[in-house]
């Protein structure tokens, strides 16, 4: 089937305002007997919410964790960027429109990057008017770094800590909500289930974390708001909860899955130590701002990086891309860093690192400057590896680190099930192959602060509120799935823990499905999940039960999903005969080692449709038209 995006006709720069006017509108005495269904209050989920209660319609929030402001999103570090043009570099919304479109390798779809580029300003507005302490220049006003795959400094930022000041702006605003009466607050609670009655969604099934109780909630609309599934490689930089569960279950109720392949690995990650480990930690791509990225010139070279002459050292990334330089685009920078690693030329143990080496900028602007700009990283940096950065080079290599594919999703944010929505991290819309540093930030508070209010009311202007209840028949069966699902879990009390597999797992994916993918890995890689998802079907050990607080069992659930959805993955990296972004199929590139795309028959986003455990997904395509940039190889150099 040829998908539709479902973008408004028009010139670019009309296009939402069109939209906006075509969507029809709920009147504000009728929003109260709307329910709405928010899973998920990261930074998208928790601006949905918020903006969403305080319209006045019912919300019911989700979350796994204890509180709003333990979501993922808080790990966020570098920044978010914006199109104010503050410091008057020539950045324009359509210089960041285009090199969102450039960024994401031309697998983005046009209209929605746009709007995002639009709405990015406002955000900026709201969250300084929420008290977000951006930094601040010695004017007073707010301050901006550059990020990978842009010329202009755009990115605002509150020291390596941005997401954590933005998730409290929006949990403020969320609590604002729930002090009201508005937003009715469901933390530790897990949703295992979506709800699809008559074609259209209508409710979850969650287990309370605490006492183990499964419930039905209905709705007149789901929005999933429930991130990236990234720790599908085990090691990553997201949070350890972080999953595919939510995205997962609704993939199997009918929703399309879009680009599963398309992961974005991060350059700049403190190395693997070995198997102990169970998160690999992210220093910033802001600090390449002010680092320079380099390896001996020399395999082998064993002297401490300061002993080494600048002559002998290889600036790689400045020498490969003059142009953006330390700031080439993530997939770039990371390809790169793996390969002057697989000549022999890596650091530290066992050859797997890079420096990122401070030692000009220090010269130049002094340790005080560097310190006020990252110093909590820099002394995450030290606590990790007991090195101290400010006297010698970091050491990083790539790691796992986003997932740009995610839940189909047209220009209404609406998925392939009617009244089921999807933002932020979780759908897949506005990153193409290859997301640019701080713009997960700036895409996750377009849809859940500027974007949701307005597409969701089209659709329920079109339903009855409170048709379905929970005592339906479909929330019953969906109940009754869970319950018989979990309980075959507990019932296993095989020999290997839920992590054992994820660990067996993540070196599948890592290995074969990870940043070099070809035709044979790939193979390997559909071959030994479906085995490895039999063996924990048989062997996972998991102790209590299910009537209390049991993270084994939460682990085990998730790790189940992520033992299918990998399979998908695999796939969609198999059908997918090109390399763009971050997906880098061996067989198609350049002479010089560049990624090489096929515009002419993969110009599409491939969006998959479960077709029951026995059949294989179903792929549908949805074409990509570029009129406003012209398609052309990417270069940075
Ligand atoms: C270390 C790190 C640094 C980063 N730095 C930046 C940066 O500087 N700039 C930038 O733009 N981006 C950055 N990113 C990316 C960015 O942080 C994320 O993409 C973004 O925060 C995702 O937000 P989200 O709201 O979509 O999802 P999340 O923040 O992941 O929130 C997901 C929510 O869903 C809930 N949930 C999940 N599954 C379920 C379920 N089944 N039932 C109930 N609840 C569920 C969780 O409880 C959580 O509340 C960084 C990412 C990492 C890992």
């Amino acid at each position: 089937m040829i998908l539709n995006g479902n973008s408004p006709s028009g010139p670019l720069a009309q296009m939402w305002d069109r939209r906006r006017q075509e969507l029809k509108l709920v009147n504000p005495a009728n929003k109260r007997k709307y329910k709405i269904i928010v899973v998920g209050l990261g930074l998208a989920g928790a601006s949905a919410a918020a903006t969403l209660g305080e319209l006045g319609y019912q919300v019911e929030a989700f979350c796994f964790q204890d509180s709003p402001r333990r979501g993922h999103s808080i790990a966020a570090q570098g920044g978010i960027n914006a199109a104010k043009n503050y410091p008057s570099d020539g950045d324009s919304i359509f210089r960041l429109f285009h090199d969102t479109i450039k960024g994401g390798d031309f697998r983005a779809r046009e209209s929605n990057v746009y709007r995002l580029a639009t709405l990015s300003n406002l955000i900026i507005d709201q969250c300084v008017a929420q008290g977000v302490p951006f930094a601040r220049d010695y004017a007073g006003y707010l301050d901006n770094r550059s990020f990978g795959g842009a010329q202009v400094s755009r990115t605002f930022y509150a020291r390596g800590q941005t997401g954590q000041q933005l998730l409290l702006g929006a949990y403020g605003a969320l609590s604002r909500q729930i002090h009201a009466g508005t937003v009715r607050l469901f933390p530790r609670s897990e949703m295992l289930d979506l709800v699809v009655v008559n074609g259209q969604a209508r409710g979850i099934i969650v287990r309370d974390l605490v006492t183990g109780m499964v419930n039905s909630f209905a709705a007149d609309a789901v929005c999933l708001c429930t991130g990236g599934y990234t720790n599908v490689f085990n090691l990553s930089t997201n949070a350890m909860g972080s999953n595919v569960t939510a995205t997962f279950r609704a993939y199997m109720k009918g929703a399309y899955f879009a680009n599963p392949c398309y992961t974005q690995i991060h350059p700049t990650c403190i190395p693997v130590t070995g198997e102990h480990q169970s998160k690999l930690t992210l220093m910033s791509e802001s600090l390449r701002n002010d680092g320079r990225v380099w390896v001996p010139k020399t395999g082998g070279d064993k002297r401490a990086p300061r002993d080494i002459p600048e002559g002998e050292r290889d600036y790689f990334l400045e020498r490969k891309y003059p142009s953006f330089g330390n700031l080439a685009p993530r997939d770039i920078a990371s390809r790169a860093a793996k390969e002057v690693c697989d000549e022999g030329r890596g650091v530290g143990p066992g050859g797997r690192g890079v420096y990122l080496d401070f030692a000009d900028s220090i010269a130049r602007l002094g340790k005080e400057k560097i310190a006020e700009r990252y110093g909590n990283l820099f002394e995450m940096y030290q606590k990790i590896t007991a090195e101290n950065a400010y006297d010698r080079p970091m050491r990083i290599y790539p790691a796992p680190h986003y997932a740009m594919g995610g839940l189909w999703v047209d220009y209404n944010l609406q998925s392939s099930i009617p009244g089921l929505f999807v933002l932020g991290e979780a759908n897949f819309s506005d990153h193409g192959a290859n997301r640019l540093g701080a713009s997960a930030l700036m895409q996750g508070l377009a849809d859940g602060y500027f974007i949701i209010s307005h597409t969701i009311a089209d659709h329920l202007a079109r339903t009855e509120p409170g048709k379905v209840r929970p005592e339906h028949e479909e929330f019953k069966r969906a109940e009754e799935g869970v319950n018989s699902r979990t309980k075959k879990l507990l019932s296993i009390k095989g020999g290997k823990t839920a992590s054992d597999f994820h660990r067996q797992l993540g070196s599948i994916m890592w290995e074969h499905v990870g940043m070099a993918r070809t035709r044979e890995s790939l193979g390997i890689a559909l071959g030994r999940i479906p085995e490895l998802r039999a063996e924990f079907w048989e062997n996972v050990a998991i102790p209590g039960s299910g009537a209390q607080l049991n993270q084994e069992l939460e682990k085990a659930g998730r790790v189940a999903d992520f033992l299918e959805f990998a399979e998908l993955m695999a796939l969609d990296a198999l059908q997918r005969e090109e390399s763009c972004g971050g997906h880098f199929r061996v067989e198609h590139q350049m002479p010089d080692g560049e990624a090489r795309r096929d515009d002419e028959n993969f110009c599409y986003v491939a969006a998959w449709q479960f077709r029951g455990r026995d059949g294989s997904p179903e792929l549908h395509k949805e074409p990509l038209i570029f009129e406003n940039i012209p398609l052309a190889t990417r270069s940075y150099k």
